[in-house]
């Protein structure tokens, strides 16, 4: 096993907890859509997560489709949370013009 794939196979059950960073999210995400192995050891460890609830619950675990829909969303999150901080950078970026442009008008007046 790779010295990345052994990085990737720590950040599984915080993957499933929902608990990473985005840069370490985005990083597990690219590493998971590339790397069977660890895509096995992913399914194994959701197996194990996921499919106990389910027995508790009574629902039926579909591993595959489960996993792949697990995969999807917590891409569509991470987009999401990268707009956000995109958004969000924007919004000091227009602060920052306010201010030199206030600054600038202040001083000049
Ligand atoms: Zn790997």
């Amino acid at each position: 096993m790779a010295a990345d794939c052994r990085t990737f196979t720590k950040m599984i059950p915080a993957f499933l907890n929902d608990s990473l960073r985005i840069r370490e999210l985005s990083a597990f995400l690219a590493h998971i859509e590339t790397c069977p192995a660890c895509r096995e050891e992913l399914a194994m460890q959701y197996l194990l997560y996921e499919g106990l609830q389910r027995v508790e619950s009574g629902k039926t675990l579909d591993l595959k489709k489960d996993l792949e829909d697990l995969i999807a969303q917590a891409g569509k999150r991470l987009s999401a949370r990268q707009l956000l901080l995109q958004a969000a950078m924007g919004t000091e970026i227009i602060t920052i013009g306010l201010v030199i442009i206030l600054t600038y008008v202040i001083f000049t007046a």
